[in-house]
């Protein structure tokens, strides 16, 4: 992808994983100027599954680069709704979600996801081995200062930079940990074979979810339908008070195929039979910011992505919604009214609209996962886990992104006529 300059002014992106090359793809496609820094030596994401939903679908597409992604990750678009079981012996049919023929979704392998964006990328644009450590806002534009000790200087820093953010506490004033969760996920990828062997052919089809006590399971298949992505969580086991990560300890570890069973004593035949293809999981201690944030911008300064609002996965919307961070804060920099002069404005206008829809697919998805794991509010019984989860993704989903971006103009109008100072209005609106 070519750069040619529209704006009069630069934005440094801190941390290329999804949401930051969504961002600077959606940012390049209109002649923005970026830096993209990445603290590992290369674009990369640790290799399982990522499910993108309808709304993920939507942002992709008005960024231009659906078409691409499906033909770079060889996947097709599919009603993705998920058939939930009881993980237990009799695996009874707790929930089958009712999807709508527009309900088309994605399951696809997250490096080959990444790959899109990477390749529309201008080398140029991208630095590694740039690991912030901190970032400084002033008046005019804000500083990212990196571990090797250069910095670099731009009209505004966004920080995609994931759950650990260091952008965010330039944002907050303060450092906010993320909460550890309670939950351990294991993850595998197994051949399809082995799925269709212990699940059924209805694996082709759907997604699927295995409940019970304090556990349950996503089960979706990825790269043309060869393999399986196998999700494996578990909360508050005997040994909760030890399932946390060690103080320092990374929060994704190697485990084994033995630890990984020993959580799963007395489940039904079909879990037992994907898990015993899973020969070397890896184990995620699950983090979400809790609570939500107050803010994602401050002057000069946004986040946006996990940095933002890093969730638990149990909606499978967490990279949705980066995604949609990123559509919506390039088109309103794109604008042609966005210049210089009113960009902490644009940032204001970009938490006005994203700020709520992200913070409540943050809680649900904790609430959702209470009622997988036979914590709801309406208990453990069939009846009452169906109805928790009624039409549980349909606010996720069923978004127009063109009113956000129209609400989000609005509020841009709005707060440009309120501002004291004359350089933050605009004049052409
Ligand atoms: C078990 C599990 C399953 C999930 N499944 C789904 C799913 O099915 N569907 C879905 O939508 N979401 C899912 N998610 C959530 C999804 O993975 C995240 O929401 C998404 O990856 C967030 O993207 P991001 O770009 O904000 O952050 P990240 O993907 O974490 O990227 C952050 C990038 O910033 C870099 N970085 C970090 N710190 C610095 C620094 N200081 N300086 C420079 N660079 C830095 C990192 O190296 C990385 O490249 C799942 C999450 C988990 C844990």
């Amino acid at each position: 992808m070519s750069v040619k300059e529209s704006k009069d002014f630069k934005v440094a992106i801190l941390g290329g994983g999804m949401g930051g090359l969504c961002l600077a793809v959606g940012l390049l496609k209109s002649g923005i100027k970026i830096d993209v820094f990445e603290q590992a030596e290369a674009f990369g994401e640790i290799g399982a599954g990522i499910g993108i939903g309808p709304n993920g679908i939507q942002a992709l597409r008005k960024l231009g680069v659906l078409d691409e992604v499906l033909r770079i990750s060889d996947e097709p678009l599919a009603m993705r709704t998920f058939i939930f079981k009881s993980g237990l012996p009799d695996h009874s049919l707790i929930y089958d979600y009712p999807g709508m023929e527009t309900d088309l979704g994605l399951g696809v392998h997250r490096a080959r996801f990444l790959d899109t964006f990477i390749q529309l990328l201008p080398p140029e644009v991208a630095h590694f081995n740039k690991k912030c450590l901190k970032v400084l806002a002033d008046d005019d534009g804000a500083t990212a200062f990196f571990e090797d000790g250069s910095s670099h200087t731009a009209d505004i820093v966004i920080g995609c930079d994931g759950i650990k953010s260091v952008t965010r506490t330039a944002v907050l004033g303060k450092v906010i940990e993320p909460k550890f969760s309670g939950t351990i996920v294991f993850r595998g990828l197994i051949p399809i074979d082995a799925g269709v062997k212990a699940i059924g052919p209805d694996i082709l089809d759907r997604p699927h979810g295995y409940m019970g006590p304090n556990k349950h399971i996503i089960v979706f298949p990825i790269n043309s339908q060869e393999t399986v992505n196998v999700v494996v969580f578990s909360t508050r086991t005997p040994n909760a008070d030890q399932l946390g990560p060690q103080s320092g300890q990374p929060w994704v570890i190697p485990s084994t195929q033995a630890e990984m069973l020993s959580h799963y004593e007395g489940w039904g035949p079909q879990v037992v039979d994907l898990l015993n293809n899973i020969t070397s999981p890896s184990k995620w201690f699950l983090h979400m910011l809790d609570p939500p944030l107050e803010t994602y911008v401050n002057g000069n300064v946004a986040i946006l992505g996990d940095a933002a609002h890093g969730m638990l996965p149990h909606m499978g919307s967490g990279a949705g919604q980066a995604i949609e961070d990123a559509y919506i804060l390039s088109e309103l920099l794109s604008l042609p009214q966005t210049t210089k002069r009113n960009l902490k404005l644009v940032l204001k206008a970009y938490d006005y609209v994203r700020r709520p829809r992200a913070n409540k697919v943050l809680t649900r998805s904790r609430d959702v996962g209470e009622i997988y794991e036979f914590r709801g509010p309406s208990g453990d019984n069939q009846t009452g886990i169906r109805k928790d989860l009624e039409n549980m993704w349909s606010f996720v989903w069923h978004h127009d992104l063109g009113d956000d971006v129209r609400t989000a103009t609005e509020y841009l109008e709005e707060i440009s006529a309120q501002s004291p100072s004359p350089q933050h209005r605009i004049s052409s609106l």
